[in-house]
């Protein structure tokens, strides 16, 4: 099951009533996190049990369902606190700062017509919450093979979880493989399906300004600490707010990439090949501050996966092991200053940009691991078109917009 979060303004302030619901529910889960904390608990069926009874009595007028879903929260929060902890030194106390409440599906209504929303929020009190639709939004709203999931309030939007179940994977007649690197995505584009040799046209995606938020914000983050060295509390909150920026400005890059891979997929219908990223760690160069981490590119591809698996595009990950060393062309590993600084030479007399030449590798190695095309697949380093390049994406680009629609994303069994 696929679920995605799609997010609508509302149409007004909300109601008083659904306000002091919010309330009520970040005061539920900030208390059911601390009994969780002392009880050394975080299921949600343990916190219920520990929990519900007295609950009851303090909260008499909320939904019960909704109280259960408190719970849910908390737990949520206890799972992820704890697997933090064991990752980091000192952490303070979890709570929910901001007014949220969440509601299982089946404490809410939605009209997907109207687009209103039937929120109860004690026995025989119910408030409307009317939401902005756009076009955007109508293509879930009218789309009746997704379900509806949780529904998340906040003080200026819902999240609505539209959940799918997982679609039947396209037969590919072509292939997209991408070789992902700090500022692009660069590869080839391969048809199956003909005779001889099929053409093979570079493309790429770029992404330059994700390199230069990543470094603004290191300097930002690395002048900071030294400006405010003498409070260390005050340092670790700015710096935190600074990683919070950052995450959200890259995060928001790399859906659009992910955007323009998976819509130019989807038109040629392209299995998509890209790189494993586990375990690959950063390049330990000599200009250390200058190194990038690799999570935007985790990310991306985080979200080119979760996209494709939305739309039953194939995608295939290889063990990116040697493909930037190998020759496709005759399979030696050639001495690795051969060439200039941007391009791959092999003794053979092959040579090519770098990054081309590892997503030819990487396509070889998805081919040997059973790689299906429609048609069949005959590639052939040898028939790569130089003199052209599509590109993908690029940050001019970026005017084409997915209307006010923020996504957030996850899976669930
Ligand atoms: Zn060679």
């Amino acid at each position: 099951m696929l679920v995605k979060g799609v997010a609508f303004p509302l149409a007004s302030d909300l109601p008083p009533e659904a306000i002091s619901l919010l309330c009520d529910f970040r005061l539920a889960v900030n208390k059911a996190v601390r009994a969780g904390l002392d009880a050394r608990v975080s299921s949600r069926n343990s916190i219920t049990k520990l929990l519900y009874r007295e609950f009851r009595e303090e909260h008499p007028g909320m939904y019960s369902q909704h109280l259960v879903s408190s719970f849910e929260v908390a737990s949520g929060i206890l799972k992820n606190y704890r697997k933090r902890l064991r990752s980091r030194r000192r952490l303070g106390t979890p709570f929910v700062k901001r007014l949220m409440m969440k509601a299982e599906n089946q404490a809410y209504k939605l009209d997907r017509t109207e687009g209103i929303i039937d929120l109860p929020v004690r026995a025989g009190c119910h408030v409307e919450l009317r939401l902005v639709v756009s076009r955007y939004h109508r293509q879930y709203l009218s789309d009746e093979t997704l379900s509806l999931g949780s529904l998340t309030v906040l003080p200026d939007r819902v999240i609505v979880a539209f959940r799918k179940e997982s679609p039947r994977t396209i037969v590919a007649s072509s292939v997209l493989s991408l070789d992902t690197n700090e500022r692009s995505l660069d590869g080839i584009f391969v048809e199956g399906g003909r005779k001889g040799d099929t053409a093979c046209i570079p493309v790429k995606a770029a992404f330059p300004e994700v390199a230069m938020i990543q470094q603004r914000h290191h300097e930002r983050r690395w002048r900071l600490q030294k400006k405010k060295a003498h409070d260390r509390r005050l340092t670790r909150v700015l710096c935190g707010r600074e990683g919070a920026r950052e995450h959200h400005r890259i995060d928001y890059q790399m859906h659009r990439v992910a955007n323009a891979v998976l819509e130019f997929a989807e038109n040629h219908r392209s299995a998509i090949v890209l790189e494993d990223l586990k375990g690959i760690r950063p390049n330990k160069g000599k200009e250390l501050n200058r190194r990038l981490s690799l999570w935007p590119r985790r990310k991306l591809h985080q979200i080119i996966e979760y996209k494709a698996a939305w739309k039953g595009i194939p995608v295939v990950k290889v063990d990116p092991r040697y493909s930037s060393r190998r020759c496709p062309m005759c399979g030696r590993i050639p001495d690795s200053r051969m060439g200039a600084k941007t391009e791959f030479a092999c003794e053979c007399g092959w040579h090519l940009n770098r990054h081309i030449n590892a997503s030819m590798n990487l396509l070889q190695t998805a081919i040997s691991k059973g790689l299906e095309v429609a048609g069949g697949l005959r590639f052939s380093p040898g028939a790569f078109q130089h003199d052209v390049v599509m590109t993908l994406y690029e940050p001019a680009m970026a005017a084409r917009s997915e209307p006010n629609g923020t996504s957030h994303f996850g899976e669930t069994s």
